[in-house]
């Protein structure tokens, strides 16, 4: 059965895939871009980041040479930015230590930073064709299915066993096209909600749908917590300037730049309100207008910026969207 399952895949990927272009390529830096900009993020959106950063970053020379401002900056808009840090901080690490050639070994490849197993396993078999398999949400849904298997996919008992099945269907002969078929075949055809199972090419051989359960399949145990965030910014100009904090702690948004915080919340009305939704966190952010008395002007990270020059400055979404949408009534009404 496994070998039938083998074949179907690599014959439904050759008719159904997608054209994209990290998949006409073997360059282990270009199939290294698009594989961290596509984690958490959709395909239609990584197109243009890739496009984005193979345009100004066409080698890892570029990329190493370049400054982690520019590098956040170009990143700007996809969120979890450490992915951006880690991005920069390897090609460092391969242009130092690497000479500028991308190890060709899973587990040297595994060693450096922002790269796990699944990332690992992507860049060994697409670029240097090594007999690695990949287990992303894709995978997990379409093997979970496929092999009626409920073991939650988010325990390590759970994942170790899921690596298993996939490292055991692995196409040894052409691990990249397999790797490529599975994935594809999850996010095209055993998609998470009301699958067609009637013309699926592997409904003889799925269990999960012989057994009726598809609905149930994979099972998550744990559900994410969402905690709730206040942030109340207090906006300062200081005629065509504007004053910005760089976040230098941990958490959300490091080294991304955003408003002084306020200490207590004032007691003015806010001039703007808005939730935005993180993975793990429900942010209300209040705008207000200078807040002195209860702002830390000592803090590290405050910087006085020109308001010609704020693209300049990587921020996140919400942040952006403000500027965007508030800064020139807000500097008019100065
Ligand atoms: S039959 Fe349905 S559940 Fe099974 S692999 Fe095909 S699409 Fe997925």
């Amino acid at each position: 059965m496994l070998q039938q399952i083998k074949t179907i895949l690599l014959k439904w990927y050759s008719q159904n895939q997608r054209e994209l272009p990290w998949r006409t390529t073997k360059d282990p830096y270009f199939i290294w871009l698009s594989e961290i900009i596509l984690q958490q993020t959709r395909v239609q959106q990584g197109l243009s980041y890739y496009q984005l950063f193979t345009e100004k970053f066409p080698t890892i020379f570029d990329l190493a040479n370049a400054d982690e401002q520019t590098v956040l900056n170009t990143w700007q808009g996809l969120g979890y930015y450490s992915r951006a840090r880690n991005l920069h901080a390897t090609s460092r690490i391969i242009v130092h230590q690497y000479k500028g050639v991308f190890p060709s070994s899973f587990e040297e490849i595994k060693s450096l930073k922002g790269i796990g197993n699944y990332t690992a396993a992507a860049i060994s078999s697409f670029a240097f064709d090594l007999p690695y398999a990949v287990v992303d949400g894709n995978v997990y849904r379409v093997l979970s299915r496929v092999f009626d298997e409920d073991s939650p996919i988010d325990s390590s008992a759970g994942q170790k066993l899921f690596q298993n099945l996939a490292n055991n269907l692995l196409n040894t002969s052409f691990p990249a096209n397999h790797n490529q078929a599975i994935m594809e075949f999850g996010a095209l055809q055993c998609v998470p909600v009301n699958p067609n199972c009637d013309i699926c090419v592997l409904n003889q051989h799925c269990l999960g749908r012989q057994n009726n359960r598809i609905n149930v399949l994979p099972v998550k145990e744990k559900k994410t917590k969402v905690s709730k965030v206040q942030i109340d910014y207090s906006i300062h100009f200081d005629e065509n300037k504007i004053l910005l904090r760089k976040r230098l702690g941990k958490g959300i948004w490091q080294h991304l730049y955003e408003f002084p915080h306020c200490i207590d919340m004032p007691k003015d009305p806010p001039v703007f309100s808005e939730t935005h939704l993180l993975s793990h966190q429900k942010l209300t952010l209040n705008y207000y207008r200078n807040v002195n008395n209860t702002i830390a002007f000592e803090e590290n990270g405050l910087e006085w910026v020109n308001i010609k020059d704020l693209e300049s400055y990587p921020k996140p979404k919400p942040i952006q969207s403000f500027i965007d949408n508030y800064l020139d009534e807000l500097n008019s009404e100065n």
